[in-house]
């Protein structure tokens, strides 16, 4: 039976990143990434951006190219997934049977996309954008599709519809909420988005229910909760995620949405580590609730805590939260969590498309969403970070830079 001295779950950005750190930091046991994917790790967000709109290749999206795993003595074991854990014997099993023992595991599995629970969920042409065979899948159908329902108003939806209006397919957009990005943003850019994608020719409807997707092979259209249908060759489904931890919580870890991990990413079960969007944590910038990010960020930050801690190096999850979308030619970077705030103040004028919104509670600036304003961005990273008090006037004021408020 084989055996590594760590066993990492999952090659995404997460796993990818805890090997690079062990090695990095000097680790020089024996190392395996085993992940569900046939692929190397690569990077998600383009799926959703260039890779989607035809702008970037396949190649360009690996995080490391196929020499560096190999030059590091990391063994990738890929097109695997596993499905249990045995925290006392230290081994795990995959689905195709066979067991692998670990000295420390670090679970690093993300999560699967949240699919709909309504009629017509399954048929041909509804779609994801989670993995790579996602969105291949998606491509081979798209040159047959001339109108496509989006559902869901978060990042991941709209910049779909982004990249499909760009590829000049007519896309409507369907959000449950009253506005777009309920969930991460204040109004101010909900607004803002809302306003840059009908201008483009996106049909959003907002505060819509999805009733049922129509079709009897394949799909042929969105129906609503009012009864009205809208035609429709593809729907993609935009609706988050569910954690993939079901086989660590069934060996006895703490959790539910997500694996419960302490601030140096360990789990309840002895020398198994968590990190990435499974990873449940309590974060400093949510006032130290348990919740989970799903970020680029937090996955490196998270892996090379897990790294250093198994190493024997101090090391405490504290990173500032942040994030980044592409939808046409507007770039958001947001740092810090706004749920929560009390005060969203607009930074300049929306009109000429570079502007900031600053989420204050109680005083503090907590979080800023930035687009096409990386001054803001890189300024007011240090706002987030020491939760500064700030005047709102001086907030709101564009002849002072960021960095004279902190
Ligand atoms: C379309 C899209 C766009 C995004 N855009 C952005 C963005 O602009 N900015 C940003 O910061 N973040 C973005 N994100 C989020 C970001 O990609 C994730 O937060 C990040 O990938 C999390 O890393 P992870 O290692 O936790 O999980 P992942 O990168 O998802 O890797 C987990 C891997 O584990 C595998 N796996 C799952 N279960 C098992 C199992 N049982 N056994 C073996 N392997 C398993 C999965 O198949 C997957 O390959 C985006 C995500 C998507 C899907």
């Amino acid at each position: 039976m084989i055996r590594y001295d760590v066993l990492i779950v999952g090659a995404g950005h997460g796993g990818a990143q805890a090997a690079i750190a062990l090695r990095q930091n000097g680790f020089a046991g024996t190392l395996a990434i085993v992940g569900e994917e046939p692929e190397l790790p690569y990077e998600r967000p383009p799926l959703s951006k260039e890779y989607l709109a035809g702008d970037k290749p396949w190649e360009r999206l690996l995080i490391r190219q196929p020499g560096f795993w190999e030059e590091r003595s990391v063994a990738m074991l890929l097109g695997q997934a596993v499905v249990s854990v045995d925290p006392a014997g230290h081994g795990v099993t995959t689905a195709a049977g066979e067991m692998i023992r670990y000295g420390s595991l670090i679970w690093a599995a993300g999560g699967h996309a949240r699919r709909l629970g309504c009629s017509g969920g399954g048929l041909a042409g509804v779609h994801t954008v989670r993995n790579r065979a996602d969105v291949d899948r998606l491509l081979v159908e798209l040159p047959e599709v001339a109108r496509v329902v989006v559902i869901g108003g978060g990042y991941i939806g709209l910049e779909a519809a982004a990249a499909l209006t760009k590829l000049g397919r007519h896309v409507t957009l369907v959000e449950a909420q009253g506005r777009v990005l309920a969930r991460v943003a204040g109004e101010p850019l909900s607004r803002f988005f809302e306003a840059e994608h009908r201008a483009r020719g996106v049909d959003l409807r907002l505060g819509a229910q999805v009733d049922c997707i129509e079709g009897t092979d394949r799909v042929t259209g969105v129906r609503l909760a009012d009864g009205s249908v809208l035609p429709a060759e593809m729907a993609i489904v935009g609706i988050g995620i569910v954690p993939a931890v079901e086989p660590l919580l069934a060996a006895g870890a703490r959790g539910g949405n997500g694996v419960l991990v302490d601030g140096q990413c360990r789990t309840s079960l002895p020398d198994i580590f968590a990190v990435g969007d499974c990873a449940l944590h309590a974060n400093r910038f949510a006032e130290g609730a348990c919740i989970r990010l799903e970020s680029v960020q937090n996955a490196n930050d998270q892996a090379s805590v897990a790294a250093k801690t198994i190493l024997g190096v101090e090391a405490d999850y504290d990173a500032v939260p942040w994030f980044w979308s592409n939808q046409y030619d507007l770039k958001l970077q947001t740092v810090g969590l706004s749920a929560g705030h009390d005060a969203a103040l607009v930074r300049g004028d929306p009109g000429t498309r570079s502007f900031s919104v600053a989420y204050l509670r109680e005083g503090r600036v907590i979080a800023l969403d930035c687009v096409n304003a990386i001054k803001d961005y890189v300024q007011g990273r240090k706002l987030v970070a020491e939760g500064t008090v700030a005047d709102p006037a001086a907030l709101t004021d564009t002849s002072r830079p960021l960095k004279e408020l902190a």
